[in-house]
């Protein structure tokens, strides 16, 4: 397991790049062998190959593989952490009370969540009972969620919650409530933490300095950010 991350991450180690002809089809969905970059050609076949994916354990206790929902040339991409059960049930991100709340986030500053937004998940299958995925389950997603980033290529990714953050930015030491609001570069990207909407949903004051102020804050933000990108 770690092989395959510093095969991805490490500077100095040569990443393979897959031959023209090479098919996704054909690793095996059970191993975890290397998914460099360049993988997929599209998210179709990586959405496939989730679909049928046993990388790790999770794979056993699913119902579904929860892969994206929105715009798959969004500028926008939000990473949540993992389906809850809902999203396990229906095959889709942030659908249950969360995911409202978020839509809801968005609409209060017109970004559309169909047409401005792709949205998906750090892990893929729904951790049991809800608790938070394990190193080795985010270590074993992370290639499909870099094919996710590199093929919608987005302008803006916004991660919602810490497990977000360290799916993406694993050496990121610096706590959620540290560093949400703020832009961070990644890959040529900016990037955002933001709390997650169940912190929201329990803690729901509005007052100044409260989780729901905080994220009115970070979304203007968001807002103000898109504008400036469409403008350019
Ligand atoms: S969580 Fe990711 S790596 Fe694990 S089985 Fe599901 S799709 Fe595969």
């Amino acid at each position: 397991m770690t092989d395959q991350i510093d095969l991805f991450n490490a500077s100095g180690i040569e990443v393979t790049i897959p031959p023209k002809d090479f098919n996704p089809a054909d690793i095996p969905t059970s191993a975890q062998v290397p998914i460099p970059p360049g993988t997929y050609k599209s998210l179709d076949p990586l959405a496939a190959h989730c679909k049928s994916c046993q990388r790790c354990d999770l794979s056993q206790t699913r119902t579904n593989v929860v892969v994206s929902r929105g715009s798959r040339t969004a500028p926008i991409m939000i990473i949540g952490e993992g389906p809850g059960q809902q999203e396990d049930e229906q095959g889709l991100p942030f659908v249950g009370r969360s995911g409202q709340l978020l839509e809801k986030i968005l609409a209060s500053v017109r970004i559309d969540s169909e047409k401005d937004v792709y949205i998906c998940n750090i892990v893929k299958c729904r951790p049991p009972g809800n608790r938070n995925p394990l190193a080795a389950e985010i270590n074993a997603c992370r290639p499909y969620i870099l094919e996710q980033i590199r093929l919608v290529n987005p302008k803006i990714i916004l991660l919602t919650g810490a497990t977000s953050v360290k799916g993406i930015m694993p050496h990121e030491k610096r706590g959620i409530t540290k560093i949400r609001g703020q832009w961070i570069e990644w890959e040529g990207r900016q990037c955002m933490p933001i709390l997650h909407p169940a912190y929201l949903l329990r803690n729901p004051s509005r007052e100044k300095g409260k989780p729901k102020w905080l994220m009115w804050q970070d979304i203007q933000t968001v807002r103000a950010k898109l504008d400036e990108i469409l403008a350019e």
